[in-house]
């Protein structure tokens, strides 16, 4: 028996469609759309294209997005300063600075300056400190973590499982605060009983095996192969490597795991399009939040 095999790109196109129609009521309420201004500090060729693919997506579903370029001998004062000044033009909903930032910049600095209103990457340690305390899950969420999460009930769905993970080992590896970190918080909160691995973990083999959901956050392709999989298991693959040729990988032998999980995404397609989704559905959080104020 093969997985089967949870579609990113199609439960992203759902979001989208009811982010774009949240984005409809909100321009006819207030007479303009939820606006996003994203940050792009220094000429990283892959962030520019990448921000310009979340410009282009916001725009296809009604909101207003622009990017402001800052070139790499910008200080960090004149960073904050801009991101001051976004905080308190009310017209401005929802912020975002582009990672990685040049080595120079102290990147906990800069992000903890957004306000936690218009933080749409939901990483202001106000916003995970609500998660992680309060398990409330109503403002901005990181967008990869929640995109994972929302993968792994869709894998419940199509296994014909209910979207209580009470009693399910979730074991994610990768504890970055971008990825890893909120992932495991959220799979908690909703109930899994988590390990969470990293590169100093030991017998990381027996931990695998003992998964019923896997979260796959390293960047190592081909880390993970059937052979270490609980038969049955949701795997999500979140692990994104160009290789020389141009071929985009996952941290997962996808061909051996699909003959062991029950469900797995793709990579391509699979937390892909879902985080770009999430990033979009916060938007209309923060225009929610700057409307409410
Ligand atoms: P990161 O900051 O480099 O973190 C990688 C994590 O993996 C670290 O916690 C590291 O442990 C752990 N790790 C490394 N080798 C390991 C091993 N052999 N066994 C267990 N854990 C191991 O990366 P990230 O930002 O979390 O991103 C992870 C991957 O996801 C990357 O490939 C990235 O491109 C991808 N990604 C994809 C999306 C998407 O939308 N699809 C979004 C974000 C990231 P230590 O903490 O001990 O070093």
């Amino acid at each position: 028996m093969t997985a089967l095999i949870i579609d990113g790109r199609k439960l992203a196109e759902q979001s989208n469609l009811r982010t774009k129609a949240d984005a409809e009521s909100f321009t006819k309420e207030t007479k303009r759309p939820p606006s996003l201004v994203m940050l792009l500090i220094g000429a990283d060729a892959g962030s520019k294209k990448y921000l310009n693919s979340k410009k282009k997506l916001a725009n296809s579903l009604g909101l207003d997005a622009s990017i402001l370029e800052f070139d790499e001998d910008t200080t960090q004062k004149d960073i904050i300063d801009q991101i001051v000044l976004l905080n308190r033009d009310s017209e401005v909903d929802a912020i975002l600075v582009q990672l990685p930032l040049p080595s120079k910049f102290d990147e906990e600095k800069i992000l903890c300056k957004i306000s936690p209103k218009k933080d749409v990457d939901g990483l202001h340690p106000e916003l995970i400190g609500r998660l992680v305390l309060t398990g409330d899950d109503s403002c901005q969420l990181p967008c990869t973590p929640i995109g994972i999460l929302k993968l792994v009930l869709e894998g419940r769905r199509q296994l014909g499982e209910s979207s209580d993970l009470s009693g399910l080992r979730a074991v994610v590896l990768g504890r970055s605060n971008l990825v890893g970190k909120p992932s495991g918080i959220l799979l908690h909160n909703h109930n899994a009983t988590l390990t969470q691995c990293h590169s100093k973990t030991k017998d990381l083999d027996d931990i695998v095996k003992q998964a019923d959901i896997l979260v796959v956050a390293t960047g190592k392709p081909n880390l993970i192969t059937g052979d270490m999989l609980k038969p049955g298991a949701i795997v999500i693959d979140v692990g994104i490597t160009y290789l020389d040729d141009g071929k985009i990988v996952g941290d997962c032998d996808f061909e051996s795991c699909k003959l062991v999980a029950g469900a797995i995404t793709p990579v391509p397609g699979g937390v892909g399009p879902m985080t770009m989704a999430m990033l979009m559905s916060n938007v209309l959080i923060c225009a929610n939040n700057n409307k409410d104020k």
